[in-house]
Formats: C-alpha cells, sequence, structure tokens
C-alpha cells in the first residue's frame, strides 16, 4: 500500500487499538511517533518496533501537546498522519453522572482530540497533503444507556471530524473517524469487569452480553480499526472525506 506520509502521530499508542495502528503505520515503512500517559506502556511497544518512537503527553494538556510536537517534528519531521486516539470510558447512568465524570470525558474524548490535531493542520496545509483519523465508536453514532458523558463526547468527535472535512476540502488532506463496535482492549477488559462487578455474571455471561450488541456476535479485533486506518491513510482513499465509518456488524 502506498501510504500519503512518512511520520504519524498515534495518540493512546501504548495499547489496545493505537497500538495496533502504530504497529500497522510502521510495518508500511512510516515512522511513528506514539504518545500517552505512562511512559511504560509506551516504551514497551517502541522496544519492539525501530519505526516506533514513545513520548509521554497528555492530550487534554495544550502545553503538554505543544512540547510532544516540538520534540517529535524536531526529530523525525512535521507530522504527514495524525490518528487522534486516546480516549476513555466510565458508565453511570444520567442522573448521577458527575460533573467530574462529564468533564473528565469531554476532556479526553472531545477537547483532546481537538488539542492532537490542531497543531497539524497548519504545517499540513503548507505541505499540501495529509490524513486526519479520529477513533470515535459506534457511541459516535447512535444512544447507548448508562454512557451518556462518553456518548455525548464521541457525537461531538464526529461532529469534529465532519467540519474539518469541510475546512480542509480544498487541500490533499482527508479528515474521517472510525467508528467501531466494542473492540478486544483493555477498556472492554474495563467494561467486561465492571458488568462482573454490578451484575454478578460470570466472564463468559458479560463477552456474550457484550458481543450480543453487534449483529454479527462477536468482538472486534484492534487489527480490523488498524487496516480501516490503513485504507484511509493510504493515496487511494483521498476521495473519502468527512465520513464517519461503522465497524459494527452492522449495528448502525
Ligand atoms: P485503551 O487500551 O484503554 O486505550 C486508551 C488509550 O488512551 C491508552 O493508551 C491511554 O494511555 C490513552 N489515554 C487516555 N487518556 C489520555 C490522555 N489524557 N492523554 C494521552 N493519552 C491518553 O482502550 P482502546 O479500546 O484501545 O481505546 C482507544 C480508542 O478507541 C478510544 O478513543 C476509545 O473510546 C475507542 N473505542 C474503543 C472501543 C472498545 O470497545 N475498546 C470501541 C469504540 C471506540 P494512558 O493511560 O497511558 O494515558
Amino acid at each position: 500500500m502506498v501510504m500519503v506520509g512518512t511520520h504519524a502521530l498515534v495518540t493512546g499508542g501504548g495499547t489496545g487499538i493505537g497500538k495496533a495502528i502504530a504497529e500497522a503505520l510502521a510495518a508500511q515503512g512510516v515512522e511513528v511517533t506514539i504518545c500517552g500517559r505512562r511512559i511504560e506502556a509506551l516504551e514497551a511497544v517502541a522496544a519492539g518496533n525501530t519505526r516506533i518512537h514513545a513520548l509521554a503527553a497528555d492530550v487534554t494538556d495544550e502545553v503538554s501537546v505543544a512540547a510532544l510536537y516540538e520534540k517529535a517534528t524536531a526529530a523525525r519531521g512535521a507530522f504527514d498522519i495524525v490518528v487522534a486516539n486516546a480516549g476513555m470510558g466510565s458508565s453511570a447512568p444520567a442522573g448521577r453522572t458527575s460533573l467530574d465524570l462529564w468533564q473528565q470525558t469531554l476532556a479526553v474524548n472531545l477537547t483532546g482530540a481537538f488539542l492532537t490535531v490542531r497543531p497539524a493542520i497548519d504545517p499540513m496545509r503548507k505541505a499540501g497533503k495529509g490524513r486526519i483519523v479520529f477513533i470515535a465508536s459506534i457511541a459516535g453514532l447512535k444512544g447507548a444507556p448508562y454512557i451518556s458523558a462518553y456518548v455525548a463526547s464521541k457525537h461531538g468527535v464526529v461532529g469534529l471530524t465532519r467540519a474539518l472535512a469541510a475546512e480542509l476540502a480544498q487541500t490533499d488532506i482527508t479528515v474521517n473517524a472510525v467508528c467501531p463496535g466494542y473492540v478486544e482492549t483493555p477498556m472492554l477488559e474495563r467494561t467486561v469487569a465492571n458488568i462482573l462487578d454490578k451484575t454478578g455474571r460470570d466472564e463468559a455471561a458479560a463477552r456474550a452480553a457484550i458481543a450480543k450488541d453487534n449483529p454479527q456476535g462477536r468482538i472486534i479485533a484492534p487489527q480490523e480499526v488498524a487496516d480501516t486506518v490503513m485504507w484511509l491513510c493510504g493515496e487511494g482513499a483521498r476521495s473519502v472525506n468527512g465520513q464517519a465509518i461503522a465497524l459494527s456488524g452492522g449495528e448502525v
């Protein structure tokens, strides 16, 4: 596959979906900077791959993201691919969602996504090409109970995708969102643990209940999300712009 870029940023690249995306990009010859708050997780991924470079950064903190851009671009040039993947999710009934949980979820998932891509836009414009991909969620396309902050944040990410795509349509930069259903990652493990805790079900029953949301009756592999990102970052996807691509076995 011919990739559009030579230097990618993948936030949350130390675990789960971000790790799969970083490794897939590196396998195509792209230098990949990964970030997250926990440097050990990032370094463990980078240790296995000479094209992956670990830098600690908090996507909710403008200064931290600016420092990340400065270090990474000084070492390997401007980012021509940015994958805003870092995210969090916690459940609570809407009436018992604390302001803290609400603000934290929006700060990481929505403001963090905005802060992640903003510094890349002008350099990409200058270079005349680029790819921006947000890892949103099926929760960005439909509602679901007990995760109102998460659903609101991911709908916001889909809105941001559409706004940026419209603004950059005259350039060779595309902006898209990938919207997976449940994916086998540490985030899913926390969801399973929460179900066990709240319902007393066993793990197999909790996982079966999760898989049932997907009409194909399965939990998605991180590699499937990475494959979609690879396609979006390839030369052949230049007409795909402003899309929220559901990876959910037909859930929406
Ligand atoms: P994960 O393994 O928990 O990954 C989340 C990543 O985000 C971690 O590497 C975490 O690293 C990073 N992160 C969290 N807060 C951050 C912050 N403030 N600054 C920088 N990095 C931060 O779960 P995942 O499933 O791979 O999630 C990746 C994305 O996919 C998320 O946006 C999630 O909403 C989305 N998604 C997941 C599923 C699913 O079922 N798993 C489905 C749809 C969409 P640190 O903790 O080290 O900061």
